[in-house]
C-alpha cells in the first residue's frame, strides 16, 4: 500500500550517518529539500561541514582493515538482505524519489527495481573474485595474483537517479571490502538517507558506509580528496565538475571512476522499423523527463524517413500526460529546479531563432512547479546548441543525414561518448556501428540498455571506468602480485 507522505517522511533519517549513528552536523546547519512539482518544502536535512566529512573518513578508515577481512559470504549476505529490504520497501523508495526528484511514480518504481538489482548482482559477484596462478616464463617464480580492496572511498552521486546511482557504487564497494563516505546530491538526499538506513537494517557494520549530505559539495570533497587515508573517488555528475575532481585527485594519486555527461545520438536508418524506432525514441528521450546521462539528445535520421519519423514522434510526445509524478497516469513530471527550465528554454529558443520548426511543445508550462512541454524540433542544424550541448530535458531535435558514413561523423562530432542508439533492420550494420561509433554503450533496436549485469560507462569526456557487470567490482579492487621462488629452481 502506498504510504502517506507524512508516514513516509517520518521513517527517513535526516541527520548525517557517521560511524553507524545518525547525528546532526557539527554546526547544526540544515538544508531544505523541495518538491519540484509544487515548489513546496518537503524536509530539512543536516548539512555537513568539512569537520563532519573528516569525522566520516575517520570512521571509514578505522573500519577498513576489519571490513576487508570479513568473509566474502558475509558481505554477500548483507547485500542480499539489502536487496530484499529495498524490494520490500519499494513503494517507500518510489514515493520518496518522486517527491524529491519529480519523476512519475511508475518510473520511480522502475528505478527501485534497477537500483535494487545492483545489490543482488554484486551480492552474487562478491564470492566470485578470482586471481591467477602461473609460472613465470623463466621458471624461477610461481606467480599468484590476488584482488584486494582499494581502501576507503568517496562516492559522490547526482540527483537524477537518487537510488540507483548510490547502489551502483555502494554495492560493488561492499562486495570488494571497501569502506566509504557517500555524498548525495543536496537536491535529493532523502532517498540516499533511507537507503543508508536500509543498509544498516541489513546488518552493515558501523563505519563501513557513512553519509554526509551538505549544502557545500566542495566542503566535503576538498579535505577528503587531499587526505592520504582516502584511496578512491567514484563520481557521477557533470563533466565540468568531474574534470575539477580529477585534477584534485591527481595530487593524492587516487583511483578514480568518472561517470560524466552525455550527448547520445539516436540514429534512424532508412531500413528501420519505424514503429519500433518511435517507441525506442520515446523511451530514450522521455525516461526520467529527459534528465538522464543516457537520454537521446539528438535524433539523426536518414532524410528519406525524417519527416515521417519526426511527425510520429511529435504525435506521441504531444499525447503524454504532464503533471505531479505522484498523480495517477502522469507520464511527464517537472524538471528538477527553475534553472533547469531556463536552460532548456534557452536551448529551444536558440534553435528556433536559427530556423528550427517546433512540431510540438517548445515552451515552459506556467504555474507551480518546474515544467517544460515535451518538444520535437525539425530542421535543426548540426551546430545548434540543442544538438551540441547536453539538454537534460524533454526536447528532441531532429537532424537529417544522407549516408551511413555521414551518420557516424555526425554522431561522433561531440566531446561526449556515453550512449548511442541505432535502429536498422540490417544485422550487418550492427558490426559497422560497433566500429563506427565512439561510445561506451550502444543500443541496437533498443531504447533503454542499462542493466546491472552490463558494464556502464563512457569514453572521451563522458568518463573513466565502468559500473555494473563483472567490471564494476574491479573499480574497487587493486591487484597484488605474489612472486614465490620456485622450489626446483632455487
Ligand atoms: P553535478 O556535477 O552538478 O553534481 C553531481 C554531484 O557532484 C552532486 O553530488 C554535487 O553536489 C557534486 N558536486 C557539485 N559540484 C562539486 C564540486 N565542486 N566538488 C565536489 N562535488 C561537487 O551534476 P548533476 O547536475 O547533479 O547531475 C547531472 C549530470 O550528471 C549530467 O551531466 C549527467 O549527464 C551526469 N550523469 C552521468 C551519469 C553517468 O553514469 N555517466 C549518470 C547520471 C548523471
Amino acid at each position: 500500500m502506498t504510504p502517506t507522505v507524512q508516514e513516509l517522511l517520518a521513517k527517513v533519517p535526516t541527520d548525517l550517518l557517521i560511524d553507524g549513528a545518525w547525528r546532526p552536523g557539527s554546526t547544526g546547519e540544515t538544508l531544505t529539500v523541495d518538491n519540484p512539482a509544487t515548489g513546496e518544502q518537503i524536509a530539512t536535512v543536516a548539512s555537513a561541514t568539512s569537520e563532519d566529512a573528516v569525522a566520516a573518513l575517520d570512521a571509514a578508515a578505522a573500519a577498513q582493515t576489519g571490513w576487508a577481512r570479513t568473509a566474502p559470504r558475509e558481505r554477500a549476505e548483507i547485500l542480499r538482505r539489502a536487496f530484499d529490504l529495498v524490494t520490500e520497501r519499494a513503494e517507500d523508495f518510489a514515493t520518496l524519489m518522486t517527491l524529491e526528484m519529480g519523476k512519475p511514480l511508475a518510473e520511480s518504481r522502475g528505478e527501485v527495481t534497477y537500483g535494487a538489482e545492483f545489490l543482488r548482482w554484486f551480492s552474487e559477484e562478491t564470492t566470485r573474485q578470482y586471481g591467477r596462478h602461473a609460472q613465470v616464463p623463466e621458471g624461477t617464480l610461481r606467480m599468484l595474483t590476488a584482488r584486494k580492496p582499494v581502501g576507503p572511498c568517496l562516492l559522490i552521486t547526482p540527483w537524477n537517479f537518487p537510488l540507483a546511482m548510490a547502489t551502483r557504487k555502494v554495492a560493488p564497494a561492499i562486495a570488494a571490502g571497501c569502506t566509504m563516505v557517500l555524498k548525495p546530491a543536496k537536491l535529493t538526499p532523502l532517498t540516499a538517507h533511507y537507503f543508508a538506513q536500509t543498509m544498516l537494517d541489513a546488518g552493515l557494520p558501523a563505519g563501513v558506509l557513512n553519509v554526509v549530505t551538505s549544502s557545500s559539495a566542495s566542503a566535503i570533497s576538498e579535505p577528503l580528496l587531499a587526505d592520504p587515508r582516502l584511496r578512491k573517488l567514484s563520481f557521477t555528475g557533470s563533466t565540468a565538475v568531474g574534470k575539477q575532481l580529477l585534477k584534485q585527485s591527481a595530487d593524492n594519486v587516487l583511483r578514480t571512476s568518472m561517470e560524466l555527461g552525455g550527448n547520445a545520438p539516436f540514429l534512424v536508418f532508412e531500413d528501420a522499423d519505424l514503429d519500433a524506432a518511435v517507441d525506442g525514441a520515446v523511451a530514450a528521450k522521455m525516461r526520467n523527463i529527459g534528465e538522464a546521462c543516457t537520454a537521446a539528445n539528438r535524433f539523426l535520421v536518414h532524410d528519406s524517413v525524417a519527416e515521417n519519423f519526426a511527425a510520429r514522434l511529435a504525435e506521441r510526445l504531444a499525447a503524454m500526460t504532464i503533471g505531479d509524478g505522484l498523480d495517477d497516469g502522469v507520464e511527464v513530471g517537472p524538471l528538477i529546479e527553475a534553472g533547469a527550465v531556463d536552460n532548456v528554454e534557452a536551448l529551444v529558443d536558440d534553435a528556433v531563432a536559427a530556423g528550427a520548426r517546433v512540431l510540438t511543445g517548445g515552451k515552459r508550462i506556467d504555474g507551480a512547479g518546474h515544467f517544460f512541454a515535451p518538444t520535437v524540433l525539425a530542421d535543426v542544424t548540426d551546430d545548434a546548441r540543442v544538438v551540441t550541448e547536453e539538454i537534460f530535458g524533454p526536447v528532441a531535435p531532429v537532424v537529417t543525414f544522407a549516408t551511413e558514413q555521414e551518420a557516424y561523423e555526425l554522431a561522433n562530432a561531440t566531446e561526449y561518448g556515453l550512449a548511442a542508439y541505432a535502429y536498422s533492420e540490417d544485422p550487418a550494420r550492427l558490426w559497422r556501428l560497433s566500429d563506427g561509433l565512439e561510445f561506451g554503450l550502444i543500443g541496437f533496436n533498443a531504447g533503454v540498455v542499462s542493466n546491472a549485469a552490463a558494464p556502464f560507462g563512457g569514453v572521451k569526456h563522458s568518463g573513466l571506468g565502468r559500473e555494473g557487470g563483472a567490471e564494476g567490482i574491479d573499480e574497487y579492487t587493486t591487484v597484488q602480485y605474489l612472486g614465490v621462488a620456485d622450489p626446483y629452481q632455487r
